[in-house]
């Protein structure tokens, strides 16, 4: 656990060291004040109230001779004045230590977020896709506020509380020998160590339920987003009852781990006050046997005291510390998660715009589940061909376009975009060159504007105006409330299929990337609608080099070329009409369409 609580804090404490330094010296004070400052208020000031002249001399004034100089009123009021001002310092120290340890927490918090959020945008789409997306919120939102509201009371009670620990037991240990009670100071060093026995106890315990806790707590999260992302088919499907059921039993199993989290958590302070009461009492016969005076008494007790008060909170802290642990595990799989698809560290710089030549060279791939999915493909697209891909569903082809923009490494083989291979450029430079139209158009929470725009920010409003007429977009714009500013929601709600893909152009015609990939842009479309979008896909597509996952032949009229998959290999090559004459695949499929 501590080289696991050293990585968090080398990586989100040490950056904010200056806070962390003032949180300590404020929680030094506040602990000091109380650990030291009651016991020894009750020996040496309460004495010195108390004397009226006869009897023993008050320690404090054989101690520092000098204020028997003050006059009588002058050193009652400042003995009584003690108090408040101990308490006072106490006040002001722990209000600044615990403005300052939230104020720590809110950073924690902030840049680990970050860091999560960012960690997640680098890391590899495999690593996104296997693993359910409400679970990886759960990480970045609930873990990261977990960790943050526990090293927020760790931070705060770990150094405090032994410090007020060692405090108390300095004074205690000084009043004990002071008065000749030698053997009590160690028998009671003996209920000490019970003390700290439950602590590591529980520790263990809550460790592991706070993790499984998180996990259900992730789980529930996927069960709601996958819900809310399948509105429309739970509900065609009545299919509520069983999600109210898997939600109910996840809900339920949380629950239980829950309690048990609670059941560890809760117990620690009861066991602790109990060894308490048991040493004072045994304090109060020994004492009493021994001839203490009260005062003394009072005094060795309220250090006893804040000795095992300050032990019950550090081991409170400690098994927040354990609970916390869940979170920071789950938190360390991805921001220490190896990125398996680095950037070159000397990449080699593309053009400002590449010609768009494309080479597979003995390509092969298999997702992380290890299924071969391409095998051996070689083939040469040169700049500016728009090529179709056609297949059975499953052979490969969206694979194929995936491997280009280097969303997936290639297992086996080279792809180069103009001759370089695409793993010794920035992912970042390659994409540029790039655009993307899936099958879904996916948009944005944000304005038409903002979502056409979305290709390339630095585009004016004249090249948004443009890239909107030639998508046909101001076709429809009319009919919107607020024209190119109207508001979409998340996925684009309020527009319908085909408008959502004609911004999805509209975009790609922003960003004037030389490649383009089409896949199944149109699929989803009715028949009418794909007639009215084929157009400005065409012109989309002229002067780039176009791949387009074809899903009906008929948005291939203008391909120069059709690559034919079957199961990860490449069985045909050519035009329409030499395929249609060698390849019974294609014949096959062509003709089952029964089209053009
Ligand atoms: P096509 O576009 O020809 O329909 P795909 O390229 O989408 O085919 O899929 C090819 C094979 O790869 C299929 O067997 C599919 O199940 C598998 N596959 C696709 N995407 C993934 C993924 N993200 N992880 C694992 N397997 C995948």
């Amino acid at each position: 656990m501590l080289k696991r609580v050293f990585f968090f804090a080398q990586h989100f404490l040490l950056p904010h060291l200056k806070w962390l330094i003032a949180t300590l010296i404020t929680g030094f004070i506040a602990s000091a004040a109380s650990g030291m400052g009651v016991p020894l208020l009750v020996k040496f000031v309460f004495p010195v109230v108390f004397f009226h002249g006869v009897g023993e001399e008050p320690e404090l004034l054989q101690m520092v001779p000098s204020l028997k100089e003050l006059e009588p009123g002058t050193l009652l009021l400042l003995a009584c004045a003690s108090m408040p001002i101990i308490f006072a310092i106490r006040g002001f120290a722990m209000w600044a230590n615990s403005v300052l340890v939230n104020y720590l927490g809110i950073r924690i918090l902030t840049r680990l977020r970050m860091q999560m959020f960012s960690r997640v945008q680098a890391l590899p789409m495999a690593f996104i896709e296997g693993r359910q997306k409400g679970d990886i919120i759960s990480r970045i939102l609930a873990d990261t506020t977990n960790v943050q509201s526990i090293l927020t009371h760790v931070a705060n009670d770990l150094v405090k509380q032994p410090v007020t620990c060692i405090c108390a037991l300095s004074a205690f240990i000084w009043l004990l020998v002071d008065s000749g009670q030698g053997l009590l100071f160690f028998i009671n060093m003996i209920f000490v160590a019970l003390a700290a026995w439950p602590i590591i106890v529980f520790g263990k315990r809550i460790s592991n339920k706070a993790r499984r806790a998180q996990e259900g707590l992730g789980e529930l999260n996927s069960i709601v987003q996958q819900n809310l992302e399948t509105q429309r088919e739970v509900r065609a499907y009545a299919m509520e009852e069983r999600q109210i059921a898997d939600f109910d039993s996840s809900s339920h199993k949380l629950c239980r781990n829950l309690l048990k989290l609670v059941k560890y958590q809760r117990a620690l302070i009861p066991v602790m006050e109990v060894v308490t009461a048991v040493a004072l009492t045994f304090l109060l016969v020994r004492g009493r046997m021994c001839g203490m005076t009260l005062t003394d008494f009072v005094a060795v007790a309220a250090a006893l005291f804040f000795t095992f008060d300050s032990m019950k909170r550090a081991g409170t802290a400690f098994n927040h510390l354990n609970q916390a642990q869940g979170s920071l595990v789950r938190l360390e799989e991805i921001l220490v998660e190896p990125d398996t698809m680095p950037d070159p560290e000397k990449p080699t710089a593309l053009p400002q715009r590449v010609r768009g030549d494309i080479t597979f060279d003995n390509v092969s791939f298999a997702y992380e589940n290890g299924k071969t999915v391409l095998r051996d493909i070689n083939v040469h697209i040169p700049a500016g061909q728009i090529v179709g891909l056609v297949g059975p569903s499953g052979a490969g082809k969206t694979t194929f376009a995936c491997l280009i923009p280097r969303f997936y490494d290639v297992t086996q083989g080279s792809i180069s975009v103009d001759g370089v291979d695409i793993r010794r450029v920035l992912k970042h430079d390659l994409r540029e060159q790039l655009s993307l139209v899936g099958q879904q158009a996916l948009l944005f929470s944000g304005s038409i504007r903002e979502n056409i725009a979305l290709g390339r920010p630095d585009a004016t409003d004249e090249d948004v105006q443009r890239a909107a007429d030639s998508a046909a977009v101001s076709t429809f714009l009319e009919s919107q409330p607020q024209g190119m500013d109207t508001m979409l929601g998340q996925g684009g709600t309020g527009l319908s299929g085909g408008q959502r893909q004609r911004v999805a152009i509209a975009r790609a015609f922003v960003k004037d990337a030389p490649i383009l990939i089409l896949d199944e842009a149109t699929a989803s479309l009715d028949a009418e609608s794909e007639r009215d979008i084929q157009q400005e896909l065409d012109a989309l597509a002229q002067g780039r080099t176009t791949l387009i996952v074809a899903h009906r032949f008929s948005t291939l009229r203008n391909a120069h070329r059709i690559l034919v998959f079957e199961a990860g290999r490449i069985v045909g090559d050519g035009s329409h009409e030499e395929l249609y004459a060698s390849c019974p695949l294609y014949k096959e499929l062509y003709d089952r369409q029964g089209i053009n």
